[in-house]
Parts: structure tokens; sequence; C-alpha cells
């Protein structure tokens, strides 16, 4: 089977490591020519260009570029395929992506290997980076049943784990895993930072240790990260967060209320349930 690739970062790069590893042949396809370079000489794919027109044999093309260049992508490459072509693509949100390019090639199935690392581009390219990670398709009523089993059979190749549900249930648990703890720990810290006693805040950021790491680190990472999960996962963004202030406002009253008994239930709650979210 040959496999296209489109955008040669973190994921598209990793994606070609494992699949060459696996036997297939690998074409990749980059905006840069200092990528495709690059590409072959990390032995990411067998062949690479900055031409769509090197996909033309592919089978699969996973599409592997930032979110706002999917569907733009997709249009692109479509002169240069035939229909039997699958199209797959990688963005950490489904529903806004599945809706527009399944309009625009009816042999698309949307996926999403979660699994990364804080670097990007072809340099950050690992292999093995999808073993043992979730692996979720996100089909609706019109994608061939066909074409999704070809890329789950591609996916658990990689070793991944694979989840099938609906984009909009993608979206949603996401939301709820991933981009609100971006904002529940960004607003953490510019809580901290609003403390308006200047001693107070000095001795505050000398105590901070390893807790305040933990809470902290997914707030201070790449802000455009943050916007994109906002921007193109709005809804189910703002739904997580209304539940998230519900459970802030619980906590508010019951400690208003000195009612110690009803917070130490949630707390032995929450830690009960912590486990189910990590094991
Ligand atoms: P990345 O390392 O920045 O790689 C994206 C590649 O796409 C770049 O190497 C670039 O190729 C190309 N590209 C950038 N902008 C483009 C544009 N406007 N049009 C066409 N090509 C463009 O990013 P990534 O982390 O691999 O993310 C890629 C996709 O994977 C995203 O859709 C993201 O949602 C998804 N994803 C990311 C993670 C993660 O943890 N990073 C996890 C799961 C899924 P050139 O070098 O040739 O310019």
């Amino acid at each position: 089977m040959k496999v296209g690739i489109i955008g040669l970062g973190l994921i598209g790069g990793s994606l070609g490591l494992d699949l060459r590893c696996q036997g297939f042949e690998v074409l990749g396809v980059s905006r840069r020519e200092k990528t495709c370079n690059l590409a072959l000489e990390r032995g990411v794919v067998d062949k690479s260009s900055t031409s769509f027109s090197l996909l033309k044999e592919a089978d699969v093309v996973f599409i592997c570029t930032p979110i706002e260049a999917i569907a733009p992508t997709i249009e692109r490459l479509i002169p240069h395929i035939t229909p039997q072509t699958i199209i797959t693509d990688v963005g950490s949100v489904k529903a806004s992506v599945v809706e527009s390019c399944s309009l625009l090639w009816d042999n698309f199935v949307g996926g999403h290997p979660m699994a990364g690392t804080a670097e990007q581009g072809i340099e950050a390219a690992q292999k093995d980076l999808f073993a043992g990670a979730p692996y979720v398709f996100t089909p609706t009523e019109s994608t061939p049943t066909e074409s999704l089993n070809k890329v789950e059979q591609l996916a658990r190749s990689l070793e991944a784990r694979i989840y099938i549900c609906s984009p909009s249930a993608h979206d949603r648990a996401v939301a709820l895993i991933s981009h609100l703890p971006v904002m529940v720990s960004a607003s953490l810290i510019d809580a901290c930072e609003s403390e308006i006693e200047p001693e107070v805040l000095q001795l505050a950021r000398s105590f901070a240790s390893s807790g305040f790491r933990d809470t902290s680190r997914v707030g201070g990472g790449n802000p455009e990260l943050g916007v994109m999960m906002a921007k193109y996962n709005r809804q189910e963004l703002l739904r997580s967060l209304s539940q998230y202030r519900q459970s802030l406002d619980k906590l508010i009253d019951i400690i208003d209320r000195e009612d110690w008994e009803t917070l130490e239930a949630i707390l032995s709650s929450t830690r009960t349930a912590r486990p189910r979210f990590l094991s």
C-alpha cells in the first residue's frame, strides 16, 4: 500500500517513520523544500516533494497540516487523485473539520491520533509516538465502511488504541480533558498574578513549588495552541467551562458556609475519580 502524508511536521513526520517501519511506501508532501529534504534525510519518507502530483498513486493520504489548512489542502489535492483514494486527517478538533472535508471528498475519514510532544516541526518527529496512545476515528453515516477499516488497520499497525465515536462526542470529551485544563490552568496563573499586594505576590512566586508546577503547566504553554482550541472547539469549550464554573461556585458556597463535611465528601470522591482518567 502507498501512503501519502501532507504536512511533514511532528505528527506527519512521526507517522512517516512508523509507517515506513511497517513496510509501507511513504510519499511525503510539504510546503517548504527544506522540510522535504530533511524528511528524506531523516528516513521519514521514501519520496518527498512540494508538489501534490507526487500523491497520484497514493491509496491513503494523511493530512497533517495545522487545522485551518486541512480543508484548503484537500481542495488543492483533489485534482491529483482518483475517487478511490482515501483521505484522512489528524486534526485535534473534529466536528468542523469533518463537516467541511466530507463535503469536499466522499472518501474521507476523520481521525485524531492523541499523542504529541511540546515540540513542533520535522525535527521533532519521532518513532513510536503513537504506540499505546488513543487514536480516534470519527466516521459519519456517509463514511465508507471499507475506508474506515483501512485507516483503522493502519492505526493498529502503529500499536495505537483505537476508538470510534461521533465528531461531536470526540470534541466534547477532548474539551473536558484537554482544552478545559488549559483554560483552568491559565486562569490559575492569571489569578495569582492579579494579587495586588506586591510583597505577597513576590512571596507567592518564591514559595511556588511542585503543586503549582503541576497545576500551571498546561496554562503556561504555547498561546497559539490555546487560541486554536478555543477557536475550533468553541461550543464544547464553553460548555465545559460552564460545568467548571458550577463546580467552583459549589465549592465557594460550601467553604463560605464552613460545611467541612460536604467538602471532605467532595474531595474524597475526586480522589477516587482521578485514577479513572489516568489509568
Ligand atoms: P507541526 O509540527 O507544526 O507540523 C505541521 C506541518 O504542516 C509543518 O511542518 C508545515 O510544513 C506544514 N504547514 C504549516 N502550516 C501550513 C499551511 N498553512 N499550509 C500547509 N502546510 C502547512 O504541527 P503538528 O503538531 O504536527 O500538528 C499537525 C496537525 O496534527 C494539526 O492539525 C494538529 O491539530 C494535529 N495534532 C497535533 C498534536 C500535537 O500534540 N502537536 C497531536 C495530535 C494531533 P513545512 O515545514 O513544509 O512548512
